[in-house]
């Protein structure tokens, strides 16, 4: 299942595929690398309720050492299960999301069934970031 970053659908992609698929909604092309895709507080809050895939979220912000050493994680993670969760990232300075009540960052969010099952604070190796987030995806 991949999110539209144009228009925010969810849209199915069946394997094998050929061709650059299109969403289904407003018929951009859609990407299918799986990549992480950034969102403001209001997109979050559509995805996270409307994904049929879980929803690992990245809170971060420009400033933050530990966000910056753990994007490039994340990314890999996102594109090695890329149609099996969806990953997004909201900058916390751009788009802040205090009814979250958010300590620390980076803090990730796991949303499935349209609400939080879990979240983790600090950057974490890889190994460790993507057992958590197929622990969590595999729960609730
Ligand atoms: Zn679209």
């Amino acid at each position: 299942m991949y999110r539209c970053s144009a228009c925010g659908a969810f849209n199915r992609v069946a394997e094998g595929h050929t061709g650059e698929p299109i969403c289904g909604r407003c018929k951009r092309p859609l990407d299918t690398s799986g990549a992480p895709q950034a969102v403001n507080a209001e997109a979050l809050a559509r995805a996270a309720a409307s994904s049929p895939v879980p929803v690992v979220v990245d809170v971060w912000a420009p400033w933050c050492p530990p966000c910056r050493a753990v994007s490039p994680v994340l990314d890999q993670i996102a594109k090695e299960r890329r149609g099996k969760v969806v990953v997004l990232k909201v900058n916390s300075d751009e788009s802040p999301l205090p009814h979250l009540g958010i300590q620390a960052i980076p803090t990730f969010l796991i949303y499935k069934g349209g609400r939080e099952i879990d979240r983790k604070s600090g950057a974490l190796p890889k190994h460790l970031l993507d057992a958590w987030i197929a622990e969590s995806a595999a729960a609730g």
